[in-house]
């Protein structure tokens, strides 16, 4: 018989009963009892059903509060002195790494003022993990002060009657996914592997100890470009992890192929193997011809990142081209990574063209998948559940909704020039100099301002048709009066609508473009608390009228100063959606590059002339490894911003904005924005400034956290310009935050924005 095995399911409950408990937690709405109370719920439920979908490896340690690489940290304690002085308890101490913490002193309690740690991505998905932080002083051991985490959960499960597997970070990966702390910048994390071990290994003897009979051990750096001294590590450590008193291995690999790095994992003393056949079916002869005798291969077979219905006979050919190898023993079907990142359950959609619903499978239906293909290769009859994929699978290869030809025919007019602005850089400057005469440390913000609860009732009602359109429009007007009002108040001198009418940057347009589909549960955990509803792309893609020009001629309307449209880019529409997997991703992006080029013209003819398209997902869409796959996205991705905000005069400034550091200079420069804005107050490093000191255009770098409720000082912005302004040239510098305030509250907002402001003016007042 072969075996079904989920790596991992979504944490965050099937009506976001994680988010709606931490939130009211983090407002001390809340009790911490209640809180953990309800992560057990959300555990049990999800063992409960993959054991009832009939699924044989079930995950366990897969749920997390926040984030299950910060959750490593906490256990291996991995904690910077920072947030250890406040005497706070173990599951705030993981809040405030994870998203900051400012309280001030009550009778009880002392105040506490600390930033969070680095959010990054999760290699190219749209998950964000909190980078794990070392310093000299890191003293890696288990910190047991909430239990054992991975132990804890093992034993609720096996108490109401799931035999599980836990899942663990695997501790070359979670080495090298850190970085060192600002006062031990000498120090590169994967130097701690030989102090790290011994204490990951009493992890997983505590594991065993529990009966835990088989750990999974997930090692994703194993699909980047790793260099030779990291390759050479696995088999000293998997060496160490293994033996007497110790669980058995399962590795797992997931979003790429592992080839370049197979001979890491070649003899590894580990019982099985795991790796993605989703994302890179192309490595299966060569890492199947690489497991060894002893060990099982653990066949990844349904895509974990997307929303497609798997095609049962493709996957069963491929698994049985395995058990043709390896025998039936020796295999396993399996998700290709986690279910983490997809929504929870197509049952609650019941909105959905129920033709478009039937090509989707959500991680609840692809248990069911899993399953029905073990017992397919095992030889049991599930005929009827392959016709009813087939039909599936068909229909929509079939479908006339898919294709549009004037999309494919406006395709074939892209060209150089409609790619290109008919100015280079200063001469446009010199346009947009005269036309707003803006002063130095120019001031704005990224886009969207608090997304108030009245906000979200409102948009309720409207949905529910409790409240007229003209009743919701009157709202959307009115909050954003407040928003223009608000910013002249203090004074910034390039002002935003707000977004008030907006639920998601990328959901909002997905609804109005043809080719698309959008769910009304389909969420996705993003990073801690904050969920995404990706749309779906299903067909080609066209707008068939204005989307956003009403909103910013009503707040233009308000007045003089300049309002900027805004627009989210071609690239992270495409990102930021659940993809087609029947046409390039290049084609989808294009299609939407097309579709924002008349969107943008249409905010041009209507007065709005600057105009701001967001690309903060071109760096997560970066393929994982160097070489052509990357140069080619590169150059289809900036060619897809340019085909958006090439049709504009020299006078109309165009910006784009950045979500996340780690950017390369040079991908941005091909986008030829007028001014981009990227997050940065995190990075303390000049030599990362001073390559963005050579960008020939303007940009603005991010001078406050929005992912945290703190509020930083005039004077903490004043120190940090001048920090900048050490390597950076004033005569480029935009003053703005990291990135939108949808998220915080308006209290938070005004004080920061206004400290901003304010040391802006300083600035100006100096040069
Ligand atoms: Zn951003």
């Amino acid at each position: 018989m072969v075996q079904s095995s989920v790596l991992g399911f979504p944490r965050i409950g099937a009506q976001r009963e994680l988010k709606k408990i931490t939130e009211a937690y983090w407002s001390k709405k809340a009790s911490v009892e209640e809180l953990l109370a309800k992560g057990k719920e959300i555990r049990a439920h999800n063992w409960k059903l993959q054991q009832a979908a009939g699924v044989d490896v079930i995950a366990s340690n897969d749920f997390s509060f926040y984030d299950q690489v910060l959750d490593l940290s906490l256990l291996f304690n991995v904690i910077p002195d920072r947030y250890t002085k406040f005497d706070l308890a173990p599951i705030d101490v993981l809040f405030a790494m994870g998203r900051g913490l400012q309280r001030k002193a009550t009778e009880t309690e002392a105040a506490v003022d600390v930033t969070a740690l680095e959010m990054v991505k999760w290699f190219d998905s749209n998950y964000h993990y909190v980078r794990p932080t070392f310093s000299h002083s890191t003293e890696f051991k288990l910190n047991s002060a909430a239990g054992l985490k991975p132990v804890v959960e093992y034993l609720e499960a096996k108490e109401l009657g799931v035999e599980t597997r836990p899942v663990v970070v695997g501790p070359i990966s979670y080495l090298y996914l850190g970085k060192a702390d600002k006062d031990s910048l000498d120090l590169d994390p994967i130097s701690l592997l030989d102090k790290f071990l011994p204490v990951y290994k009493s992890l997983l003897a505590e594991l065993y100890s529990a009966g835990a009979k088989t750990v999974q051990i997930d090692e994703p750096i194993l699909v980047l470009d790793l260099p030779e001294n990291v390759q050479k590590l696995y088999k000293g450590a998997f060496e160490q992890l293994t033996g007497e008193g110790l669980p058995e291995i399962v590795l797992t690999t997931y979003f790429g192929d592992v080839r370049p790095n197979l001979s890491a994992i070649k003899n590894l003393p580990v019982s099985g193997l795991h790796f993605d056949f989703a994302r890179a079916p192309e490595q299966f002869d060569e890492v199947v011809a690489a497991v060894s005798d002893s060990q099982t291969l653990s066949v990844g077979v349904v895509d974990g990142r997307n929303i497609w219905k798997t095609d049962y006979t493709k996957a069963s050919a491929l698994v049985n081209k395995a058990i043709e190898k390896l025998g039936k023993d020796r295999v396993v079907v399996a998700t290709s990574s986690s279910l983490l990142h997809t929504p929870v359950d197509l049952a609650n959609e019941s909105k959905l063209d129920p033709v478009i619903a039937d090509w989707f499978q959500f991680a609840t239906q692809k248990l069911d998948a899993v399953v029905a293909i073990a017992k397919d290769v095992s030889g049991e009859d599930v005929a009827d559940l392959y016709a009813a994929n087939a039909k599936s699978i068909k229909a929509r290869q079939e479908s006339s909704i898919t294709t549009n030809p004037e999309v494919q025919k406006r395709m074939a007019t892209i060209n150089e020039s409609l790619s290109t602005r008919s100015s280079p850089f200063p001469e446009r400057l010199a346009a947009q100099k005269e036309k707003y005469n803006l002063p130095l440390f120019p001031t704005t913000t990224i886009g969207s301002f608090p997304q108030t609860k009245d906000i979200r009732i409102n948009r309720n009602k409207f949905t529910k048709g409790t409240i007229t359109k003209e009743e919701y429009e009157q709202f959307i007007n009115q909050e954003i009066e407040t928003v223009i009002r608000f910013q002249e108040e203090i004074g910034l001198d390039v002002l935003v609508h707000g977004e008030p009418e907006r639920n998601d940057m990328v959901q909002y347009f997905g609804e109005q473009l043809q080719g698309y589909a959008f769910t009304t549960n389909g969420w996705v955990q993003s990073y801690g608390s904050r969920y995404v509803r990706p749309p779906i792309i299903v067909g080609d893609v066209s707008r068939p009228k204005a989307m956003s020009v009403k909103e910013s001629v009503y707040a233009q309307s308000l007045t003089k100063l300049p309002v900027k449209g805004m627009l989210t880019g071609p690239v992270t529409c495409l990102r930021w959606s659940f993809p087609r997997d029947d046409v390039s991703q290049k084609v989808q992006s294009l299609q939407l590059g097309l579709a924002l080029r008349d969107e943008v013209q249409d905010l041009e003819a209507a007065g709005i002339t600057v105009i701001q398209v967001d690309e903060p997902a071109i760096r997560e869409g970066l393929p994982l490894r160097s070489g052509q796959e990357r140069s080619d996205y590169l150059n289809w991705a900036a060619q897809s911003f340019r085909v958006a905000t090439s049709g504009v005069v020299n006078s109309t400034q165009i910006h784009s904005h950045f979500c996340y550091s780690d950017l390369d200079p040079n991908h941005i420069k091909a986008l030829d924005a007028d001014v981009v804005s990227i997050e940065f107050s995190k990075k303390d490093d000049a030599n990362y400034i001073r390559e963005f000191s050579d960008y020939p255009n303007h940009i603005g770098l991010g001078l406050f956290d929005i992912h945290s409720p703190r509020i930083p000082s005039k004077e903490e912005f004043v120190t940090r310009i001048e920090e900048i302004l050490k390597v950076y040239p004033a005569d480029k510098f935009w003053v703005n935050p990291d990135c939108g305030l949808k998220t915080r509250g308006w209290e938070e907002t005004k004080a920061s924005l206004t400290n901003m402001v304010d040391a802006a003016k300083e600035f100006r007042a100096k040069y």
